[in-house]
């Protein structure tokens, strides 16, 4: 443990409400929330934005190397700049999500986004959340949750997110189709996988509130704190 405070990692499949219960649970014991998908989501809007076609792996590991991610404290949510930009919104569209995979599966875009993750999370009181974070960012982080939820639970919320964000959006049945799409690729590649780290706890979100899961963490957050 730093004297900072603890590292806490949160994995899960798309729209397990990671990012919502990380930036929750973050306020709550006053750490830092870093959200790695949006640094995938930020390197996979570049390449689009220049034309880079997704299979030039050269070019997106060029894009990987060379691109400023940053994060500012927002409210309802933190926002993500590429090189002084503000890109929030959209690293959300259809299209980013459509192709992200792809990107994170390159091993030489993960090298980079993992060095500056674990740069990030270096002196603690850390709430990161992804998809390898307990496995391979953070090994030996203290706390490790798998969130998990049934993927018509997952689509029906990232529907309503969508709606109340102004996104444009597609039905629940093709947003559960393009989650259960994006959730086979990122658990089959070949780096980091998405996988339950051995020593995680894991919950299941279909049936509780958001309050209930930030309860839940903070219990395992308390009891390792006070170990
Ligand atoms: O968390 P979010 O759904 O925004 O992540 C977008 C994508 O980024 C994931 O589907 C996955 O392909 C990739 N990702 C990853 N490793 C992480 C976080 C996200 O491969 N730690």
């Amino acid at each position: 443990m730093t004297t900072n405070g603890l590292q806490v990692a949160i994995d899960g499949p798309a729209s397990a409400g990671k990012s919502t219960v990380a930036k929750l649970v973050a306020k709550r014991f006053g750490y830092v929330y870093c959200d790695t998908g949006a640094m995938y989501r930020s390197v996979t809007l570049a390449a689009l934005r220049e034309n880079v076609a997704m299979d030039d792996t050269a070019a997106i590991i060029k894009i990987a190397q060379e691109i400023h991610i940053s994060f500012e404290a927002g409210d309802p949510e933190q926002r993500v700049f590429i090189n002084d930009q503000e890109v929030t919104k959209a690293i959300r569209s259809n299209e980013v999500a459509a192709n992200v995979s792809a990107v994170a599966a390159i091993p030489e875009v993960r090298q980079e986004m993992v060095k500056e993750q674990r740069q990030i999370a270096a002196q603690g009181g850390i709430v990161m959340d992804g998809r390898d974070i307990g496995t391979t960012v953070l090994p030996n982080a203290s706390v490790k949750i798998f969130l998990v939820a049934s993927a018509h639970e997952r689509a029906r919320r990232r529907f309503e997110e969508n709606q109340a964000k102004g996104i444009a959006t597609t039905t629940i049945e093709e947003l559960q189709k393009a989650i259960e799409l994006r959730d086979q690729k990122d658990s089959t590649r070949k780096v980091s996988p998405l996988t339950k780290a051995a020593d995680a706890v894991e919950i299941d979100s279909t049936h509780l509130s958001i309050d209930e899961v930030v309860d839940e963490i903070s219990k395992i957050i308390e009891k390792k704190r006070n170990n």
